[in-house]
């Protein structure tokens, strides 16, 4: 059972709700400022910090178009069958991408918003973050970007707007796998048509491509879409499998830095020592 569903039904059907409103400033209302200006500076914190996630979204848009909207209706002529193949794998993954980007974007894995079971917190002890007063069980951890803790925290990613820990990281592998398999789809459907614009169609003739609805598609989108998601497959192979294999090692980006760090320490000590006694 999960700890959110733990939490549930020990807060609805086993214990008195009383008891954990005044348990700990983790079942407070959250603090917003009083102040219209205040109000309004982080109104325009939280906006600036869904630009990436705009600019993420702009990226799949622009990929779809591309690919479903231009290349795949101008290739069905010559073969219908592997650009049907290549259409229906590309909707697929690419709603699956944005449905487990969604995801974890708006999925919280702050303690704040998944307070630890009534029945934990009146039966043991549970330590308090020195910096923002939460409950931090273990493997939680402070992240200075949201300013609170975060169950089992990943990393804060700027690209999801959102610190990756218990709750969202399975979506975020989700998002990773589903955004390198997406990629190389893209990529081996577009090597003929980004090999003809490099290879001596540029300059000739700008509009190499027409869209669904007629409209002239100017190579510079084509090329940039293609370099782009070139990119992305390449840089996001090596990122999603370190992603999948702590997955199968039940560890995270925080913990693994930590036993690094532990290690080279040891290291440190154990050449200093033998420097002192060779
Ligand atoms: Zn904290
Ligand atoms: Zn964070």
């Amino acid at each position: 059972m999960s700890y959110r569903a733990v939490s549930a039904r020990t807060q609805y059907s086993d214990s008195d709700p009383e008891d954990i409103e005044l348990d700990g400033p983790i079942h407070r209302p959250r603090k917003r400022p009083r102040h219209p200006i205040m109000r309004f500076v982080c109104f325009l914190k939280d906006t600036a910090l869904m630009i990436p996630v705009l600019l993420v979204l702009s990226i799949v848009a622009m990929d779809v178009y591309t690919m479903l909207l231009v290349s795949i209706p101008a290739k069905y002529h010559t073969s219908p069958f592997t650009s049907t193949i290549f259409g229906i794998l590309f909707s697929i993954d690419i709603f699956l991408l944005v449905w487990s980007y969604l995801k974890c974007v708006f999925t919280s894995s702050k303690v704040a918003d998944n307070p630890p079971p009534a029945a934990i917190v009146q039966a043991i002890s549970l330590p308090r973050c020195a910096k923002c007063n939460e409950y931090k069980p273990d493997r939680a951890h402070h992240c200075s970007m949201c300013g609170t803790c975060v169950l089992k925290m990943d990393h804060h990613c700027p690209w999801v707007a959102n610190c990756v820990g218990y709750y969202n990281h399975k979506y975020f592998v989700l998002f990773l796998f589903y955004t390198v398999v997406g990629s190389y789809i893209y990529v081996i459907n577009e090597i003929p048509t980004i090999y003809g614009i490099m290879m001596g169609k540029r300059g000739r003739n700008r509009d190499l491509a027409v869209d669904v609805w007629g409209q002239a598609v100017p190579e510079t989108i084509t090329l940039l879409s293609g370099i782009l998601t070139f990119s992305f497959a390449l840089a996001l192979t090596f990122f999603s499998s370190f992603h999948i294999w702590m997955v199968f090692k039940n560890t995270t980006t925080l913990e693994v830095g930590e036993r690094v760090t532990k290690l080279a320490e040891n290291q440190m000590i154990s050449h200093k020592l033998s420097n002192k006694h060779p």
